[in-house]
Parts: structure tokens; sequence; C-alpha cells
């Protein structure tokens, strides 16, 4: 059977934006006629121009905002097991000149030229995640190329994501191969356990290893306050570093079950402690507890584009109680990892956090994540970790 294709009308306004190289093309932007609504979610099909002008190979679905994500430049290319070894292999050559071992982000969607495939590697084990409709009729070449490029011991699909509801897919786990998804990560030169089947997102949030290390670079002989601490990523590793005393704070109790593990495993002991952290910042203050350095990494307070406001404002309150918490001439991380609140808008509300606390502040890093995320050039709005480091008066 010969591939669809999904026409371009030539006048549409976000045509410009596939036009100028983005891999992203909007329903609005396609002549969304019967023949491209009959095509099935996910299938791969050629787009091209009203005239004439091929776009290239991608994958559509007409249920979803983004319609098409471009896979290849050109029209009718080989999207298979081939195809992805080639674009796998160059995300693997990447991360090998860049990190001395095996833990990584191995695939970050478009920023690795496959939209929709998020790929963590713990050694030999990975996790796999598709995103999107089109990315899910591509498992099985996806997981053979996998097995050409790696080999790995263990495969374990984390297909429980919200936004896949978007692409109208349900979510699921499941171990492809092999059976331990209670694996060690190392990283930084700390060793932490993550649990790939039951654990949050993927299991581990790689995307904060440079601003870990920052911080325990500032770590030796102080206090530190590690709010919204998952498995003690920053926490464990400023302990590690010589910090004084470390509090971990998260309201899952499993996530810290395993900080308490991970920090024995390293030899250095944490206080974990599961609250709200909302309101144990506001108990810290009432006590008059500080610490020389405080960090706050929540969930996405803004999930959808909708939530910008209400969201917004809960970062806002986020630095200021945060800062109210973090003692004189102490270092605060305030990160979000909200795609839907530009970088500015956080950055604002942020300061304006900082103000409401009457703390005079000096920025002293703006980071997103690692290299093992890169970002398309043309989508910068996928760059969706923002983590802003303050010294405070
Ligand atoms: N800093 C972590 C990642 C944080 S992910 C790291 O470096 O790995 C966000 C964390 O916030 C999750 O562990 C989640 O359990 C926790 N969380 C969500 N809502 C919370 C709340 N209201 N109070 C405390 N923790 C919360």
């Amino acid at each position: 059977m010969s591939r669809k294709s999904i026409i371009l009308p030539k006048i549409s306004k976000g045509g410009r934006r596939a036009r100028s190289g983005s891999p992203w093309i909007f329903s609005n932007e396609i002549r969304m006629d019967e023949a491209a609504k009959a095509i099935v979610p996910g299938a791969v099909v050629n787009v091209r121009g009203e005239d004439g002008r091929a776009f290239g190979t991608g994958y559509f679905n007409s249920k979803s905002l983004i319609a098409v994500r471009l896979l290849a430049e050109d029209c009718d290319a080989a999207i298979d097991a081939d195809f992805f070894a080639a674009r796998l292999g160059r995300a693997l050559a990447l991360r090998d000149r860049i990190y001395d071992k095996p833990f990584y982000r191995l695939c970050h969607a478009e920023g690795d030229g496959l939209p929709g495939l998020v790929i963590d590697r713990f050694g030999d084990t990975l996790t796999v995640q598709t995103g999107t409709a089109g990315m899910e009729r591509q498992i099985d070449p996806v997981i053979a190329a996998l097995e050409k490029i790696l080999g790995p011991k263990t495969i374990i699909l984390r297909n429980d994501a919200p936004t896949r509801a978007l692409e109208g897919l349900s979510p699921y786990v499941k171990t492809l191969k092999g059976d331990s998804h209670r694996i060690t990560v190392e990283e930084n030169g700390a060793r932490y356990g993550a649990d790939l089947a039951e654990g949050q997102k993927t299991g581990w949030y790689y995307d904060q290893r440079d601003n870990r290390a920052f911080i325990a670079h500032l770590a030796k002989g102080k206090t530190v306050l590690d709010a919204y601490c998952y498995t003690g990523g920053f926490g464990i590793l400023a302990a590690k570093a010589g910090a004084k005393e470390v509090v971990c704070l998260d309201s899952s109790a499993p996530a810290l079950a395993i900080a308490e593990e991970s920090a024995r495993a390293n030899g250095v002991t944490i206080k974990a402690v599961k609250a709200d952290v909302f309101e144990e910042l506001e108990r810290l203050k009432a006590a008059g507890e500080t610490f020389d350095i405080v960090l706050a990494d929540p969930p996405p307070f803004v999930k959808s584009r909708k939530d910008l406001e209400p969201g917004a404002k809960a970062y806002r309150k986020l630095a200021r109680l945060a800062a109210d918490v973090t003692a004189p001439g102490g270092v605060l991380m305030v990160a979000s990892c909200s795609h839907n609140i530009p970088q500015e808008r956080f950055a604002q509300e942020c300061a304006q956090g900082l103000l409401r606390a009457g703390r005079r502040a000096a920025l002293i890093r703006q980071a997103g994540a690692g290299p093992d995320h890169p970002v398309h050039p043309l989508l910068p709005e996928s760059a969706y970790l923002k983590a802003l480091f303050y010294a405070l008066d």
C-alpha cells in the first residue's frame, strides 16, 4: 500500500514554522479533509505543500493539536529498524562523548530527531517512553534498533505519562525484557537507588545532574534543606560533599525510603521528612529555623496553558516561603519543570516572591537540564527545566 500524503495549504499562517524547519505542524495548518481524517492515528505519512513542495516524512494524528511530527526531510523515507538505529546511534555517540559512565538520558525526543520517544539508560537497563500515537506504532522497530546498538539486559516500557491522553493513548507499564527494576544510578560520583517500574516518570531525574553538582560544590560545612527531594538527588550529593546537616522533604513515602537507603549506601546521613512542602516551610518559618542552602524543585505547577496564572502564583509563593527559611548569606535554588511557563515569567515570579520575603537577592546561576536533554533549536519551548540560583543577603 502506498503511503498517504498530508497536504499543507499554500497560505497558512503557521505553516511558516514548518517551512522554516520546525518539526511540528499543527492541526489548523493542514487540509483536514475526509481523507486526512480517515488516516489511522500515528500513521507514517508524506507531507507536501499545495505547491508540491516536499516537507518530508512524518507521523500524523488527526486527533492531536500537533497533527504532524516530522521524522525525515525526504518524502517516502523508510521508517524502520535501520532508521531508528541510525538516529539512536547518533544519540549514543553524543552521550559517549559527554559522559564516562553509561548513565544518562539516551534519547530526548525532538532534540535527538525522534519526536515522542524518550529513553533513559541505567547501565544495561533501559526505560523507554512513547508519548505519541506515532511513536507508539514504532515500538517494535525502536526495540529492534536498541537491541542492535546496545543489546540491553532489561527494557522497561514506562508508558504511563498523563500527556499520552492528548494522543488518545492509554497508560501502561510493561517489562519487555529482563526482570530487575530496582537498579543503582551512578551520577556525580554518588550511587543512588531507583525503582524504574514503580518510581515517578522513568524512575530517576537525570535533568538535574549538573545542578546537583553545582549545589554540592557549595555544600561543605553547610546546612541544606532539599524540598521536593524525591529520592534525594540533591541532598545525598550535598551530604557526600560534606554538608553539616541535610533535611530531605517530600510527600512520597516510597521516594523517601529510597532516599534513606541511598544515603546509607553512600555512607552519609540525611533526615527524611514526609510532609507537604508549603506546610512544612510555614512551620519552619514559625519555628525560626533556617538553612544555609535551600532547594525547591517542585512537580510542574503549570500543567497546561490554562494553569498559567494559578501556577505562576504558586511559584511566587514557593520562592517567598523558601527565602524565609534561607539563612542570611545563604543560597536558594527554585526550579520549574513546567513546559507551559516561559523562563522570563518564571524568573519574574521568583523575583516577586523574594521581594515579598524582604530579601535582597543576586541571581548567580540560571540553568536548565544537562546536555543529555538536547533541545531542537526551533522548539525552544521544549527546554522545560528552569533552575534559578540566588545568593541572599
Ligand atoms: N528534586 C528531585 C526531583 C523532584 S520531583 C530530584 O532531584 O530527583 C518532585 C517531587 O515533589 C516528587 O518526589 C513528589 O513526590 C514531590 N511532591 C509533589 N507534591 C508535593 C508536596 N505538596 N509536598 C511535598 N512533596 C511533593
